[in-house]
């Protein structure tokens, strides 16, 4: 489901969506939270650019809207309904989760 050569696996894991070589972003892990966004000029492998133009991950805000609310779903089915726990601390579950997965979902919103 995941293999090399889907977009999928580009979305996933952040690799250049031509040759899935290597990875887009300078520092791979997410959670490097001042160089979250960071993001190669081209990739060395196969030079395709990655930012096509000024401004070109700005529709990557409106994706993150829906990735958040993917995310938040899933966290209040797990807690609601898995957990049986009150609307409050459901509320509370959602905050967390996308306070906590932030920088996946804003790295995924871009890759996609
Ligand atoms: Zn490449």
């Amino acid at each position: 489901m995941f293999k090399k050569g889907t977009s999928l696996y580009s979305i996933l894991t952040g690799n250049c969506p031509k040759c899935q070589e290597e990875s887009m972003y300078t520092f791979k892990n997410p959670y490097n939270l001042n160089n979250t966004l960071k993001i190669n000029e081209r990739c060395s492998k196969c030079n395709t650019k990655y930012r096509l133009e000024p401004s070109f991950f700005y529709g990557a805000m409106y994706v993150s809207y829906a990735v958040g609310i993917a995310f938040a779903v899933a966290a209040s089915v797990i807690t609601y309904f898995l957990f049986e726990a009150s609307l409050e601390t459901t509320f509370i579950a959602i905050v967390v989760t996308l306070i906590v997965f932030m920088p996946i979902i804003m790295r995924l919103s871009r890759n996609i």
